[in-house]
């Protein structure tokens, strides 16, 4: 019951809920971490321009990200997350 509102990085209660389009939640403090070190490592292997992909580390979708300091998008997301 609670798993919907855990965070798979940190193992805690969802902090700042992002919920991606798959609809797997995460903090956005841990998911930030995660995205910005999805992109050193992809740095290193390519010179891609596609910094602003991010894939889902539960399920391996891919998608855009916009920009995480939108605070609209965030409670938007947000009231998706705990109105399940
Ligand atoms: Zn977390
Ligand atoms: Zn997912």
């Amino acid at each position: 019951m609670v798993e919907e509102y855990q965070c798979a990085f940190c193992l805690s209660l969802l902090y700042d809920p992002v919920t991606l389009e798959c609809k797997h939640c995460f903090c956005l403090f841990c998911i930030k971490q995660y995205h910005t070190q999805q992109l050193r490592s992809r740095r290193l292997l390519q010179n891609n321009q596609q910094d602003n992909q991010l894939q889902c580390p539960l399920c391996r979708k891919t998608f855009l990200v916009l920009d995480w300091n939108v605070n609209k998008e965030l409670v938007i997301i947000e009231n998706l997350c705990f109105t399940i």
